[in-house]
């Protein structure tokens, strides 16, 4: 597509840096495409670095392993995520959370140790630390594996943090793009009951036939939202466009959690006693840690047929076609 080319042009004229002791060389085979690359490639966040190579959700095959790495062998799968560093002594990494270390630097548009730029992975090889390098289960396709490293990682994280997995207990999932598939998909898992918020009925028939979903609500439609109140559990908040919350607050039970995972450009307001009147929390939460994201690979290695691997590769492609056309204008939203 045209509009991508600049990038695509400045990638190829980038080289990574050469494999050092700590190191792995990746051959990278599939990419996701994210909603923050578009973010970021737009400058919404205000931080961007040009030339950029986006890409975070990189899966390939090692073509060369760093003479100290004794765990990764050549031919081998891997997948890179979100995080290239970490400092590794603060509190965050002391406890898996390196996603929240203070020092992490991300895996494009951010500063390497030595001061360089760091490039993602829309590009032909990557060279990570191997410290920040996923095993990918031999039974999980590779292109099917790239999706979990950001959008599947992102809403498994809080479902295990926020207690939000026991089997039987409902999870209502606001939006239904990269994230929002990935978390009906790990719902399921679990053995959740899911209903799906979405401004477009056109999505219903994905929801339900293809992802598993239970239950779908248009936002819009006040009757259904009126007879969902205080029904639901816990709800993960995909959206990343402004949007009310109160309505959705009023869905959930007492003692029910509001989780946002998705980064609007302004902020949301809700009013206090949404929450004070029935216990509710409202929390949010960051992509996972290292070795959570080896878990939900892990995780989905285990309990997802090939088949539903491949349904969720479809889901996946469906996202990113409409990623695109957003990053094009041709639809505002991928909600
Ligand atoms: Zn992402
Ligand atoms: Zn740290």
């Amino acid at each position: 597509m045209a509009i991508i080319d600049p990038f695509v042009m400045h990638a190829n004229a980038l080289k990574s840096r050469v494999t050092r002791p700590n190191d792995v060389t990746m051959k990278v085979k599939y990419c996701g495409i994210c909603h923050s690359d578009v973010c970021q490639i737009r400058y919404e966040w205000g931080a961007s670095e040009y030339p950029m190579v986006p890409g975070h959700e990189v899966v390939g095959v090692m073509k060369e392993v760093g003479c100290e790495v004794a765990d990764f062998k050549v031919g081998q799968t891997t997948g890179v995520r979100c995080m290239v560093w970490s400092c590794q002594t603060c509190e965050s990494c002391d406890d898996g959370l390196e996603q929240y270390c203070p020092k992490k630097i991300w895996t494009y548009n951010g500063v390497d140790t030595d001061g360089t730029p760091t490039y993602g992975g829309y590009s032909t090889e990557m060279v990570c630390d191997r410290k920040y390098v996923l095993g990918i289960p031999e039974n999980c396709p590779l292109d099917a594996a790239s999706p979990f490293l950001c959008a599947g990682i992102t809403t498994f994280s809080p479902m295990k943090y926020y207690g939000m997995t026991e089997k039987g207990k409902s999870l209502g999932v606001i939006g239904l793009g990269g994230l929002g598939r990935m978390a009906v998909k790990c719902a399921k898992a679990f053995g959740l009951r899911v209903t799906v918020f979405s401004t477009s009925p056109g999505k219903e028939k994905e929801s339900r036939e293809l992802l598993g979903a239970d239950d779908f609500i248009i936002s819009t439609d006040k009757e259904k939202i009126k007879a969902a109140e205080s029904t639901i559990d816990n709800i993960i908040d995909t959206v990343s466009a402004v949007h009310p919350v109160d309505v959705y607050l009023g869905l959930l039970k007492t003692n029910g959690k509001f989780i946002m995972v998705g980064i609007p450009e302004s902020p949301l307001q809700f009013s206090p006693n949404s929450v004070i009147s029935w216990r509710r929390c409202v929390g949010g939460s960051l992509l996972g840690g290292v070795a959570e994201t080896q878990e939900i690979l892990d995780f989905c290695g285990i309990y997802h047929s090939f088949e539903l691997q491949q349904q969720m590769m479809n889901c996946w492609i469906v996202c990113c076609i409409q990623t695109l056309e957003a990053f094009c204008g041709c639809n505002s939203e991928c909600s």
